[in-house]
């Protein structure tokens, strides 16, 4: 099979690429075309997203979009490669970069946004090592309904505007259907591909880069009188703000590589992810992270040990005098912890309904982690609870009296009326998040059924979390019991 590049001059799908990432040296990409599939089929396409975009769904959502997001057919305009980066997985410094996925180009938006469109599962790439370039139906769909859900909440993320099958079996523990994701992201520029060039790349690669990145997501930094240290002082800001909201919402990433953060501070790569049900720090579901190196609790932790990777890369653009680059670098590292605390303990406030500070309250929120901890309950449950009032009928409650009156001194004394505090709180405070064993079921349904009804319907019971009028029915319920749930790595 070959591509058909879209020559039509009156194309209606309203694709308008401009690919910047290409006029960076060559060593951070290799030209590679997707692998054609044998029989591309729509599973779900996001309407919205498109639209926003400025493409025409009614133009790609039946043949020709899945033709386009199974890799098929190349949208005029698309210029595709891999991209290279390097990562520290585990701890472990590799090189990687796209092993199964392609960069279609830059869509730039009405509203002038540039966005990547990838296509993930497309085949096999220079960068592929051992495995099939290709991806299983199932965690595609898991990231399309998590990253949709973040977006949801409020939680920067990449996006998913499709998902097709391609009519082709991928081999895993056993035969699974294969699919394609069509990411969109603001831009899927990594620490790692940071570390790569600072590895490999030489000092003019590391600068070309840099100055891409400033220009792509803080042009404001090119200003500075070390555009450098301010590029590095915009990433720790937008990543302690993107770690605080998964803190407050439950939200465990999985599989933290710095190959798996972005510049931009929008989480992407949703492998092994999954939100925390029973509140518990040590909460992994990873069937690889076995040292609980990527539990929840050690999410900021592990944010800033990344920080600290993506931070050494830039010594050598940051002064001639290594000892001096490096201290400036230490100096600027010391803002993550106080960011992250600020912001986590300002997103706790609103989850406490407050508005204004007081020095208890810190103590005022851990006293209420302890016992939620000691007495297991559900996460974000415990907070609706606490928005609607019925929080001392539950098992934390009831063990929680002089909490409670403590926390209600607290919410008297700033005197707002008991309106604007519940608001306050349910803007914080999501009535539903993806439970695990929803998504799983809806999961189940499209791979062994091609039932894709389920995955709908949790799609739309997540599409507006802080609603708290929708009629939920049981998506609001923790599982019964979530003993031994793992989740897994989407190779
Ligand atoms: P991830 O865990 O998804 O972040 O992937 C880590 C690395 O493995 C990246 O370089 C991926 O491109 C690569 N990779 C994951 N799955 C596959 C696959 N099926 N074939 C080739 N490369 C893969
Ligand atoms: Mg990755």
């Amino acid at each position: 099979m070959t591509h058909n590049q879209n020559t039509n001059v009156h194309d209606e799908t309203g694709w308008n690429f401009d690919n910047s990432y290409r006029r960076l040296p060559d060593a951070f990409f290799a030209e590679v075309e997707p692998i054609p599939v044998p029989h591309p089929e729509d599973v779900t396409f996001n309407r919205t997203l498109a639209e926003s975009l400025g493409l025409n769904p009614d133009k790609l959502a039946g043949m020709e979009g899945a033709a386009t997001f199974a890799g098929n057919y190349l949208p005029l305009g698309a210029e595709p490669i891999a991209q290279a980066y390097a990562g520290h997985q585990f701890g472990n410094f590799t090189m990687l970069g796209d092993g199964r996925a392609v960069l279609l180009g830059e869509q730039i938006t009405p509203d002038g946004r540039r966005v990547d469109i990838q296509l993930k599962g497309s085949g096999r790439t220079p960068f592929s090592r051992g495995g099939d370039g290709r991806a299983a139906l199932g965690p595609m769909i898991r990231e399309h309904i998590i990253s949709e859900a973040m977006h949801a909440l409020n939680i920067p993320t990449s996006r998913s505007l499709s998902v097709v099958t391609t009519g082709e079996g991928v081999q895993r523990e056993i035969e699974f259907p294969g699919a394609v994701l069509t990411r969109v992201a603001s831009s899927h520029l990594r620490f790692g591909t940071f570390q790569y060039a600072a590895k490999w790349g030489g000092y003019d690669n590391l600068k070309a880069l840099a100055n891409y990145a400033i220009e792509r997501h803080y042009p404001e930094a090119a200003d500075e009188d070390n555009p450098y240290l301010a590029l590095l002082e915009k990433v720790i800001k937008t990543q302690a703000d993107t770690v605080a909201k998964w803190q407050l919402t439950g939200f465990i990433h999985g599989v933290m590589n710095t190959d798996n953060m972005t510049l931009s501070g929008e989480t992407i790569d949703y492998g092994p992810c999954a939100f925390m049900n029973t509140y518990d720090p040590a909460t992994v579901f990873s069937s690889i992270d076995v040292q609980g190196r990527y539990a929840y609790g050690n999410q900021p932790y592990i944010t800033g040990w990344n920080l600290a990777r993506f931070a050494e890369t830039l010594i050598p653009l940051i002064n001639d005098d290594q000892e001096k680059a490096v201290e400036l670098l230490q100096e600027k590292m010391k803002l993550f912890s106080e960011r992250y605390q600020q912001n986590w303990l300002d997103g706790m406030r609103a989850k406490l309904g407050l508005f204004d500070t007081e020095e208890g309250d810190e103590a005022l929120v851990e006293e209420l982690l302890t016992a939620m901890e000691k007495t297991h309950v559900d996460f974000t449950n415990t907070f609706r609870a606490l928005t609607y009032g019925t929080f001392l009928e539950t098992s934390c409650g009831r063990e929680l009296n002089d909490w409670h009156d403590k926390w209600q001194s607290r919410l008297k004394r700033e005197g707002r009326s008991e309106e604007d505090v519940r608001r306050r709180m349910e803007t914080a405070n999501p009535a539903v998040i993806p439970r695990n064993h929803r998504v799983e079921e809806a999961l189940e349904a499209a791979v062994s059924k091609s039932d894709y009804t389920v995955m709908e319907k949790l799609l739309d019971a997540l599409s507006d979390p802080y609603d708290h009028t929708k009629e939920y029915g049981s998506y609001t319920e923790p599982p019964e019991s979530e003993q031994g749930y793992q989740t897994f790595c989407g190779t």
